[in-house]
């Protein structure tokens, strides 16, 4: 499968190049030439599937003849070896739960399948590539582990200095050996800032690539969710409305990418915090991004969403066509909490932040008779342990995956300038 950049002026080009490149020359991030549907069959029998099987299907086009199928089998089989529950918290409401991996968020998934395809690209290849990528928090942990031990790649992992949760700083500076985290004397927007000169800076001869969800292989996976839930639900409920609580809009847009594939979905609510670029520009038309507002679902900051470009493309830049199919609501953090709590009062479910803000989209954009609304839990209570224990009467549990690394001893470098970073990556 080719992919063509987005800004239309770098030459088409492999899987392998999209993802060891990240972005394009152009600065464009990569779209896929074709999307063809799978075959009615296979979506009407699904449940006859596993979810490897699944996944196998949806994402072999994209990856074409550039891995061979037994690799792409034992990839997906790394990568998608955990649950991914469906958990009913109203009448008409349930809640897709992609917080069962090692890290306990959903770039898991994406970070070890991205993972695993860089390793299987660089095999027979000395130079190392280096995958430089910015954090706010949850980005960093799934690539710390998602990318450990991977051969041939090493992992530089920038973050804010004391802008991250203790769980979090834990997850991206222990584990060591290919991993190196970078504490960022600054906020998010600088590490960011930093990874962006390190890939224009032309003293630097190492190849880097980046993590985030702009790569096609960090990206593409996360249809598989879309199509793991249609196999738990196609059987009661006819029509089903996805809300995803969106920061840079990377799985959401592989939710529309699943529906292009034939998954029947009826609709879309990209779910926001008061980070509200995409709600504002569905209202006008006017796509104005903005500088990022702290929240308490903060995972969702983005103040320019990389991946909103891919949606467009999807809906051929047509507005009126993406309203169709496609709506997004922004929501404060008091609105969010007391959403918490009322999820919490009506059914005893436990929401995190960014879950609550995805159910409040479902309810803000109503569910017909026939409708079903499903929100993403995009992360474990745990990983915002103080929000959750102030809002609701609960104690969180701390689970395995999290007891494992919590007394390890933290590792990083300071980094206070770009400078810093750059003699790093001269070494
Ligand atoms: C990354 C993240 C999001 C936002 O996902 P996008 O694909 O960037 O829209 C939402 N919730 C949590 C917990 C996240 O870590």
């Amino acid at each position: 499968m080719n992919y063509y950049s987005l800004h239309h002026k770098s030459p088409n080009t492999t899987f392998k190049n999209a993802v060891v490149e990240g972005l394009a020359k152009d600065r464009g991030i990569y779209f896929p030439e074709n999307i063809t549907p799978l075959s009615k069959d296979f979506i009407d029998n699904i449940s006859d599937y596993s979810n490897h099987e699944i996944a196998f299907e949806a994402i072999k086009q994209f990856v074409g003849d550039e891995i061979p199928t037994d690799i792409l089998k034992e990839i997906i089989a790394e990568t998608v070896s955990f649950d991914f529950p469906v958990v009913k918290v109203d009448d008409n409401i349930a809640t897709l739960e992609l917080f069962h991996g090692p890290t306990m968020a959903f770039k898991d998934v994406g970070a070890k399948f991205m993972a695993k395809c860089l390793e299987y690209f660089n095999k027979d290849n000395d130079n190392e590539v280096t995958v430089l990528v910015a954090t706010s928090g949850d980005t960093g942990g799934a690539v710390a582990n998602g990318f450990l031990s991977a051969k041939g790649v090493n992992v530089v992992i920038l973050y804010p200095s004391g802008k991250v949760s203790d769980i979090q700083e834990k997850q991206l500076t222990t584990l060591g050996k290919n991993i190196t985290a970078l504490e960022v004397d600054g906020v998010f927007d600088d590490c960011q800032d930093m990874v962006k000169t390190a890939f224009l800076d032309e003293d630097i001869e190492r190849t880097l690539t980046s993590a985030n969800s702009i790569n096609v292989a960090r990206w593409l996976p996360q249809m598989f969710y879309f199509f793991f839930a249609y196999k738990e639900l196609h059987k009661q409920h006819k029509d089903l409305i996805f809300s995803v609580p969106s920061g840079n809009f990377g799985n959401i847009c592989a939710g529309i990418m699943a529906q292009k594939l034939g998954l029947p979905i009826k609709h879309f609510i990209a779910s926001t915090n008061v980070n509200d670029t995409v709600p504002n520009y569905l209202v006008d038309g006017v796509y104005s991004p903005k500088p990022s507002k702290a929240t308490i679902s903060n995972a969702m900051d983005v103040g320019n969403p990389s991946n909103f470009i891919r949606i467009r493309e999807l809906f051929n830049n047509d507005l009126e066509l993406l309203k169709s199919a496609f709506s997004s609501y922004s929501f404060s953090d008091d609105e969010t909490r007391a959403t918490m709590k009322k999820i919490y009062e009506n059914s005893g479910y436990v929401a995190d932040p960014h879950g609550a803000v995805g159910f409040l989209g479902l309810k803000k954009h109503g569910l017909k008779e026939n409708e079903f609304g499903v929100f993403l839990e995009t992360a474990h209570p745990v990983k915002f342990l103080d929000v959750v224990e102030e809002t609701l009467p609960v104690k969180v549990e701390i689970p395995e995956q999290i007891k494992k690394v919590i007394n390890n001893t933290k590792v990083a470098l300071k980094a206070a300038t770009y400078e810093d970073l750059k003699a790093y990556l001269m070494k």
